[in-house]
Parts: C-alpha cells; sequence; structure tokens
C-alpha cells in the first residue's frame, strides 16, 4: 500500500458522472463503502486504480475520482494483475458481477489464488445478470425462479467463498451492500491485507431478482466478528485448521442464516511480488512499468 496519507472526504473519490443504477440497486452501498473506506485509509486517488469489467458493476470507474480501466467482459483481474506487477506501489481493486467474475471470467477467479497478486477483488453477488435483462448467474441457486426466468433456474450455484478459498485467496470476505459500516470495515481490511482479498458482496437486485432482496438478507444475515471466530492464520500450523473452518461455516446453508464478515485470513504466504522480488533483486527499485517477469530473456 502507498505509504502516503492524504485527507479527503468520500465525495472526493466521486466524479461528477450521473449514476443511472436502477433505485435501490445494492450496488449504490458499494459504491458508498468502497469511497468511504478508501478516505478512511487516506490513500490518494492518484496512486489507486479500480478494474470493471461488464455488466452494472462495471460501470463504477466512471462513478469514482480515482484511475480507473473499465475492461472487458471476464477479463478485469488479469488486467488488474497487470497493473499491480507493472507498478507494485499502486493500489489495485477490482470491482466486478457474479456473472462478469464468476461465469465467463471464473479461469481468471480460480487463477488469481495461485498468484497472491496483492489485490482486492469486490464482488457484486446479485445472482441475476442485471445488464442484459435478469438472467440467471453463477450465484443463483438451482430451482429458484426470478422474476425474469420463465422457468426455475436449472443450474447449481457456485459458493464464491469456498471457490476464493480452494483457489488459495489468503482474505476470504462477505459483506452485505445495505449495511455500509460494516462493507466499509470489510473493505479496508481486504485493501490493507498483503494478498489476494475477495470480498463477496451481498447485493440485491430490485430489478430482476425478486427473491433475495433486502427484506430477504436483512431476515438472515448476521455478523461473524465475535471472539468465538479468529479468521487469522498466527502461525503455519494454525492454517490447514482454519481453512476448513471457513469452509465448513462457508458451506453452511443459507436458507435462514448469512454470516457476514471475514471467514479466512493469512499473510503468511508470499505474495507474487514478494516471489518476484525473491528472484529479481531490483524487481522493487524498478521505475513504475519496467517491472519485469523476465530475466536475460528468459521466463521467471
Ligand atoms: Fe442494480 Fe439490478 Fe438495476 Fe443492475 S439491473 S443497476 S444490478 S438493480
Amino acid at each position: 500500500m502507498s505509504t502516503v496519507k492524504i485527507t479527503l472526504n468520500p465525495q472526493q473519490y466521486r466524479s461528477k458522472v450521473w449514476v443511472d443504477w436502477c433505485p435501490g440497486c445494492g450496488n449504490f452501498g458499494i459504491l458508498a463503502a468502497e469511497t468511504q473506506a478508501l478516505a478512511e485509509l487516506g490513500l490518494n486517488p492518484r496512486q489507486v486504480v479500480v478494474v470493471s469489467g461488464i455488466g452494472c458493476s462495471g460501470k463504477i470507474p466512471h462513478f469514482m475520482n480515482i484511475e480507473g480501466v473499465h475492461t472487458l467482459h471476464g477479463r478485469s483481474i488479469p488486467y488488474a494483475i497487470g497493473i499491480k506487477l507493472a507498478n507494485p506501489s499502486l493500489e489495485v481493486v477490482v470491482n466486478g458481477g457474479d456473472g462478469d467474475l464468476l461465469g465467463i471470467g471464473v479461469g481468471h477467479f480460480v487463477s488469481a489464488g495461485r498468484y497472491n497478486v496483492d489485490l482486492t477483488i469486490i464482488l457484486h453477488n446479485n445472482g441475476v445478470y442485471g445488464l442484459t435483462k435478469g438472467q440467471a448467474s453463477p450465484t443463483l441457486p438451482r430451482n429458484v425462479k426470478t422474476k425474469a426466468l420463465p422457468k426455475p433456474n436449472i443450474k447449481d450455484a457456485v459458493n464464491p467463498i469456498i471457490l476464493a478459498l480452494a483457489s488459495g485467496y489468503t482474505f476470504v470476505a462477505r459483506a452485505y451492500a445495505y449495511d455500509t459500516r460494516h462493507l466499509k470495515d470489510v473493505i479496508k481490511e481486504a485493501i490493507r491485507h498483503k494478498g489476494t482479498a475477495l470480498v463477496d458482496v451481498l447485493q440485491p437486485c430490485p430489478t430482476y431478482n425478486d427473491i433475495n432482496t433486502k427484506e430477504w438478507y436483512d431476515k438472515r444475515v448476521y455478523k461473524l466478528d465475535n471472539e468465538k471466530w479468529d479468521p487469522v492464520v498466527h502461525d503455519e500450523k494454525e492454517a490447514e485448521e482454519k481453512l476448513v473452518k471457513a469452509i465448513e461455516k462457508a458451506r453452511e446453508p443459507m436458507d435462514e442464516k448469512i454470516p457476514i464478515g471475514v471467514f479466512y485470513q493469512n499473510e503468511l504466504v508470499p505474495t507474487y511480488t514478494d516471489r518476484l522480488a525473491s528472484r529479481i533483486s531490483n524487481y522493487l527499485e524498478l521505475p513504475p512499468a519496467k517491472q519485469v517477469i523476465e530475466k536475460d530473456g528468459e521466463s521467471l
């Protein structure tokens, strides 16, 4: 993370572009929490890059007064990895929907865990492809029929928390778009974390998902963070045990109760930047964009 702290209010991280999400969309809560998190961390807007793919969430770089790239469908993660490797001093935040990151982009989502690049991935998880009129996305459970579907969903759902844990993500959390204070705190922790961080945000889409509504979530979400739940891996011996506990917690059915908070955090795993720096002695001293992943013509 950049060490130069500045003082701005959350509004100063917002652009003047009109936000055209539907009224009541959970994306508003994510945008508010994200700008609040950046302000409280004192990050210089010129040192933060937000990267998005395609979907309603993909518009977020336009609404923020920070560096941003609105990329191709499903390709935000490789863009983000490239940006971070070219200039490790930047803080890189990916925003993507469940269709974008877990549908067409799922290969990159899994691959990110193997790198453990220091970046934050914020998943706008609403169970539908909102931008294209509400088709079932990879997180919509089987047999659920939202109003845009002619018949109940025929496919099973992906669990983003379990997928991230199985892929090697070193920070995995879930939050709720309408609890912006908690969401902001989780995003701050994710940005501070050294390694690949996922924040799976339950984000109601009132236009196309009439099942997982604000009222539906309000009755079910509860916070994990109490003295009995410690997601942090303090030493290597704990890593396996805490990973298994996090997976078990994430497997709990979400019909009645839905935990939000940090499921797992392990900073003992070296980041990809650390791994490169151990092979290229001056990697971190190289000017931005001159960082390379080859030496003497050989791939490292
Ligand atoms: Fe939000 Fe859904 Fe509207 Fe997209 S379609 S802006 S996700 S409410």
